[in-house]
This record gives C-alpha cells, structure tokens and sequence, in this order.
C-alpha cells in the first residue's frame, strides 16, 4: 500500500475527473492521499472530498508563488481552518527564488507566518524551496524549533543537491521525491533517493505535475506514484514492498494519519 504525499487534487484541470482518477489511484493501492490546497476555494473542494473518500487529508497554505499576489487576503482563512483541526498540515510554503513570482521578502514574511501557525496547531509543515535553501535554513533554524529541537516537516518534491538533502534530514525533516527522480537528467537527485534513509523519505506525485518519465508530459494523477515508487526502490536496493511500506509509515507518523 502506497501514501501519495502531495497532490492537487482540486486544482481545476484534475477535479473535473476525481473520481476516476480516485477510482485508479484505489486499484493500484494507493490508501492515502495528502491533498495540498492553494487558496480557500481549493480548501472548500478538499473538505468536501474528504467527506466523500475519508482517506484523502487536508493541507493548506498560499504557495511562495501567490504570497505577493493574495497571501494576505487569505491567510486568515486558511489559518481557521488549521486552527478548526481540518488540516493535518501546513503547507506547501516556503521560498522559491528560480521563478521569483513574489518579492523575496514577501516570501520570507509568509513562510515565518505559516511556521508559527503549524507551531501553534502543533501541525507538521510542508514546504516548497527551490534555490533559496541558505535563507530556509536560517528561518526554520532560527524559528521553527520547540525545546531546542526542529519541529516536524517535509521538504516536497525535492531537487536539492547531495549537500542540502543532508542539510535538511540532519534537522529530523523528511525529503519528499517525486516522479522527477526518474527523469534520465536527474542523476544527482538519484543519488539522493540512494542515501536518504528509509525513515526520512516520502513518496508523492505533486498531481497534476510531474508525471514520471513514461507518463512525461501528460497529467499527473496519484496512480502513477507506482512508478516513482518501483524506481527509487530499484535505486535503493530493496523490493517496492517494503519502499511502500516504509513511506507509508513515515506518512502516517509525520501527519498523524
Ligand atoms: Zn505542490
């Protein structure tokens, strides 16, 4: 059994199909599904799939991309829900400084806001970091940490190098890869599928994003997870089993599943 880490399941081009794409996503035992919404339309759809499949949870955050645009208009939003208990995370935020959509700053304001939020919920976080990872570690360092200790996260769809895969686990953090470990170009990012330990590592697709290689180019959807799953565990050494059971259980231990 599988646990896809980080989908869009309300984004708008996969919505209109969720219940096929569920219905496939069941038949190769995916069991869980940790859906990430963007705004508090997305936010709404997931509640409501969550009434109608209970093993797909909830996150939520403005993404580092959007914080300039409409961060502010609907943290409050988003904050209440967390603080309802409908969320089982905060997130994706954090900082991406290769597409720059948000001033830099504005990034940083909202990623600090978003981690005092998950820290208030007791609420694990998942973050988005693409080239900035130098500030990142200086703000989860300096405040996202209880009694001397990080708190709880996930680094999604990681393509760091080697140096700041380690950076990340060495602060107890797990690292989420996704299909694009199987790109043939991916070769430094294989060998951080190779080293990650089992205990850190998660499994996701980012649908409807990054289809892995034999899907590449099409729409993402969660079924697809089995091939990024058989792929890392090949690189691993190890039989898809227990890569799915292992990630499986990292799932259910950092969001409380
Ligand atoms: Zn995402």
């Amino acid at each position: 059994m599988f646990i896809d880490s980080h989908a869009h399941l309300t984004s708008s081009s996969v919505y209109e199909h969720v219940e096929d794409l569920l219905t496939r996503a069941q038949q190769v035992g995916v069991q869980a599904i940790v859906n990430i919404c963007t705004n508090p339309l997305s936010l709404e759809r997931g509640l409501e799939l969550s009434q109608r499949y209970p093993w797909i949870y909830q996150a939520a955050a403005t993404t580092p991309h959007d914080v300039e645009k409409e961060g502010e208009e609907v943290f409050e939003i988003l904050a209440s829900a967390a603080r309802q208990g409908q969320l089982k995370a905060v997130g994706e935020t954090g900082l991406d400084y290769y597409y720059e959509h948000s001033n830099r700053q504005i990034q940083k304001d909202f990623l600090r806001r978003y981690l005092q939020l998950a820290l208030e919920c007791q609420l694990p976080v998942v973050i988005h970091c693409r080239e900035a990872f130098a500030d990142f570690f200086e703000i989860i360092d300096a405040d996202y940490c209880v009694q001397g200790r990080h708190a709880p996260g996930v680094l999604h769809c990681f393509t760091g190098t080697l140096a700041e895969a380690e950076e990340v686990l060495k602060r107890g953090w797990m690292l989420s890869l996704s299909g694009i470990v199987t790109f043939k170009k991916s070769q430094e990012l294989q060998q951080v599928a190779r080293e990650i330990p089992l205990e850190q590592l998660l499994i996701e697709t980012d649908t409807p994003y990054l289809a892995p290689q034999s899907h590449r180019g099409k729409p993402n959807e969660p079924a697809f997870l089995i091939e990024t799953a058989a792929f890392i565990a090949h690189l691993k050494q190890i039989s898809v089993e227990e890569l799915a059971q292992a990630t499986a259980q990292n799932a259910k231990r950092l969001f409380c599943l």
